[in-house]
């Protein structure tokens, strides 16, 4: 195609350096479409980060809007969204599920820091940390506090991890499901963009 191209237009093309041009761009494209795979995980990675650090503020936001005896039951990321457990006896109302938003979206507005701290497990509880019903934690665990910038804590949970260090990287909140999957157990599928 190129030959007959350069044949129309009078132009006498040289193959050998056609090749070698080509080679060379073959290669480049290569080169490049290694880069967007490596990213492409990078970005994985990063998404998990983000959408575990808003379980946080989901957690929270649930003790705040629904009750304070919420606790978490489980969680699970993919790259795609997030998924939290919780004991809860009924689905959630439109107006519910909107002020759950609302307030992580503040929290993630407000750009706060995230903070880890490792101490003993009573001290952590003693402390206010929230951590997940039934589970069993080592004696010494590392502790991640989310704080408005008058000090005042905003969201304290026993966690490993991983985090983003400041909320403002998380992106916008939005509810996605609200379902239950046991008695008295509600899940909610939530996504950050
Ligand atoms: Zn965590």
């Amino acid at each position: 195609m190129i030959e007959e191209l350069a044949k129309e237009n009078k132009v006498k093309v040289d193959n050998k350096q056609f090749e070698i041009e080509f080679k060379k761009h073959q290669e480049l494209s290569r080169t490049a479409s290694a880069d967007i795979f490596k990213s492409g995980l990078a970005d994985n990675s990063e998404m998990t980060k983000r959408l575990h650090t808003a379980t946080h503020l989901l957690n929270e936001a649930l003790r705040k809007v629904l009750s304070k005896d919420i606790k978490q039951r489980g969680s699970n990321i993919t790259p795609e969204r997030l998924r939290f457990d919780f004991n809860f006896p009924r689905k959630l109302t439109e107006e519910e599920i909107k002020k759950v938003e609302e307030w992580v979206n503040d929290k993630i507005n407000k750009a706060l820091d995230m903070k880890r701290d490792e101490m003993p497990i009573e001290k952590a509880l003693n402390s206010g940390a929230q951590a997940e019903f039934g589970h069993k934690y080592p004696s010494v665990v590392s502790v991640y506090t989310i704080s408005a910038k008058n000090k005042e804590i905003v969201s304290r949970e026993i966690c490993t991890g991983p985090h983003v260090s400041n909320t403002k990287e998380l992106g916008k909140f939005k509810i996605v499901k609200d379902e239950g999957v046991a008695a008295g157990i509600r899940r909610i599928k939530a996504i950050v963009k």
